[in-house]
């Protein structure tokens, strides 16, 4: 089971993975967008950890929940309320219990992308940060039905990780239909999308957390 301490040092891990990775999320952005997804994601989760202290609250869903408030409130870019979205649907979905499953997160990280593909308006395909989210989340899905894995976190976000790295890498050869490398059309194809690669970080680190 997952309580609210893992879900806490998620956030910690993202926020300095964020920042290990920002200058290549922003040189992927500078090819096909305005050059600033590692600076927004760096000072989103940077102000997330800041805002949330040392000591977590009571439930995983209160941690998503403040992290999703807190990057829709300082980030700027179209990521900060997609992702800022991301969090607080996910985190609303999984209420006030204080340890989730990882089928019971899987359920909520549905909701999660399906809020993102809402407020965007993107689908699979459109070369978002939804290519590496949604099959992430159907990687975690399946690990979790499995028998063998149902109390193997680690395996079910490794799992969840590969997926998402994967899609990632699938944006490349994509036309852009969303956000701002949609301005470039055709231009934008050979190009990996920043999001799909910052999402990918996201579930990387759940991977290296739940190791530990
Ligand atoms: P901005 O484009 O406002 O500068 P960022 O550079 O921080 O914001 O984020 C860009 C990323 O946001 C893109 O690489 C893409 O993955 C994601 N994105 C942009 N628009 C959408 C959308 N409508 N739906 C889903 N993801 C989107
Ligand atoms: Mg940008
Ligand atoms: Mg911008």
């Amino acid at each position: 089971m997952l309580d609210s301490a893992f879900f806490h040092r998620w956030t910690v891990a993202v926020a300095a993975a964020v920042d290990r990775e920002a200058d290549r999320l922003t040189e992927l952005d500078s090819a096909i967008g305005d050059a600033d997804h590692g600076s927004n994601l760096r000072r989103g989760f940077a102000a997330v950890v800041d805002a949330q202290g040392e000591d977590p609250p009571g439930s995983p869903g209160a941690v998503l929940g403040f992290a999703g408030r807190k990057l829709i409130s300082t980030v700027g870019g179209a990521s900060g309320p997609l992702y800022g979205t991301l969090l607080r649907r996910t985190g609303k979905a999984l209420g006030e219990t204080p340890e989730v499953s990882v089928a019971e997160l899987a359920a909520a990280l549905r909701a999660g992308t399906d809020a993102v593909a809402q407020l965007g308006g993107a689908a699979p395909g459109d070369k978002t940060m939804l290519d590496a989210l949604i099959p992430a989340v159907e990687a975690l899905e399946t690990a979790a039905e499995k028998d063998d894995t149902k109390d193997d976190a680690a395996a079910a976000f490794r799992a969840a990780r590969d997926a998402a790295e994967s899609g990632a890498l699938a944006t490349v050869p994509l036309r852009a239909r969303k956000g701002r490398a949609s301005y470039l059309g055709e231009r934008s194809v050979g190009h990996q999308d920043p999001g799909a690669t910052s999402a990918a970080l996201l579930f990387r680190t759940f991977a290296e957390i739940a190791e530990v």
